[in-house]
């Protein structure tokens, strides 16, 4: 898997949480301890939020289009190779409250008819 996208995305975020905290204690500088903490805590969970879901994404089974029809994931009924359906968005909420959006392929079962997304 190339790391590289992750590298430069996540950075970015990265640097956004710690530029906009030092900002933000500028602009606050009474702030208590808990409101500090609140706002780190805002910002870490965005960044944990997409942190989340391209972890989630990269994972082999979200990531079946260009597979050939023997690499599909199995039906965990009866063993068969999945038939690749169109893409569905999930809704998500992280721990921090965050909402979270995964396309992922539906995929169902030639033999007994299951419809699933494959496990991740
Ligand atoms: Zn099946």
């Amino acid at each position: 898997m190339d790391t590289k996208p992750f590298d430069r995305r996540w950075h970015e975020l990265a640097e956004e949480v710690m530029t906009g905290m030092a900002e933000w204690r500028v602009q606050h500088p009474h702030a208590t301890f808990r409101q500090i903490e609140a706002a780190l805590d805002e910002r870490l969970a965005r960044l944990r939020a997409r942190m989340l879901q391209d972890l989630a994404l990269a994972s082999t089974a979200a990531d079946w289009d260009q597979a050939p029809a023997h690499e599909h994931p199995v039906c965990p009924q009866c063993g068969q190779r999945l038939h690749r359906e169109s893409q569905h968005t999930r809704h998500l909420q992280t721990q921090g409250g965050q909402d979270l959006r995964l396309a992922r392929r539906y995929g169902t079962c030639p033999a007994c008819g299951a419809g699933l997304f494959p496990p991740r």
